[in-house]
């Protein structure tokens, strides 16, 4: 049985937005930056030996711009299937995430005013829509994708059978990856006690690494440490009736219609 080894490949910066290529006995592609990171991306691939033509796959993590902005691009240039969480097709299908962000704290509240986080992309339809855990075998790799809802409802990470843990948004480096190794909130979760359970829970399965969308790798132990912290800031947060969650929101919303 082949290893999969998992390679981060930058797309804007030093590590600020991330994809990764997992290569096994055939390469699949994990994520594919904000619109337009097509040609970007294929050239990174091809430093790895990857001709475009023999990716197996294209996993999205989840519906925001920086991560499906250039899935449709792609998979127009390699003819590989998307395979994303059926939760987040709405958004893959508009092209949009889904509005409004929910910062995090006072940088996604700055980053939320940048017309680049709100952007279009080109829309899609996933060629495979996933809805629970599902082996990556067939595409040539030795790992399987989780989902691990709460950063966006369709959410999703793969982990691999030797313990590299692609995490997509679910924790990041801190401030877009600046201070790489430091874990953090992404700029924004739609739910973040959700997205705080599913962190716990891969991290239960003791995952080797933790590979983000911004900055990373991340070390395990140290991600541990920080989701303690940041259990106790929510539930200090809650207590002052101050959590702001897209669960709440919806049901707001739908108790007042
Ligand atoms: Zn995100
Ligand atoms: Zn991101």
């Amino acid at each position: 049985m082949a290893h999969t080894h998992v390679i981060p490949i930058s797309v804007l910066g030093k590590r600020n937005v991330n994809a990764h290529l997992l290569l096994g006995r055939r390469p699949v592609l994990v994520d594919t930056g904000v619109p337009g990171s097509g040609t970007k991306i294929l050239r990174r691939i091809a430093e790895h030996g990857v001709d475009p033509g023999d990716l197996a796959a294209i996993v999205v993590t989840h519906a925001h711009i920086d991560h499906f902005g250039s899935a449709a691009e792609l998979h127009a240039a390699t003819g590989a299937p998307i395979v994303a969480h059926v939760a987040d097709a709405g958004q893959y299908a508009a092209g949009r995430i889904r509005e409004p962000y929910l910062p995090t704290g006072r940088f996604g509240r700055v980053l939320d005013r940048l017309p680049a986080f709100h952007v279009e992309a080109e829309p899609f339809v996933p060629q495979l829509l996933v809805d629970g855990p599902t082996g990556l075998h067939d595409f040539g790799v030795e790992a399987r994708i989780v989902p691990t809802p709460g950063h966006t409802a369709g959410s999703i990470s793969v982990l691999t059978d030797t313990g590299d843990l692609v995490a997509g948004d679910l924790v990041a480096g801190s401030f877009l990856g600046v201070l790489a190794r430091r874990p953090a909130n992404p700029p924004f979760h739609d739910d973040p006690v959700g997205n705080l359970a599913s962190l716990q829970a891969m991290l239960a399965l003791n995952p080797t690494a933790l590979h983000v969308g911004h900055g990373g790798p991340l070390n395990p132990d140290r991600v541990r440490r920080w989701a303690v912290a940041e259990q106790r800031r929510l539930e200090r947060l809650a207590k002052r009736g101050r959590m702001r969650s897209r669960a709440d929101e919806s049901a707001v919303s739908s108790a007042g219609s």
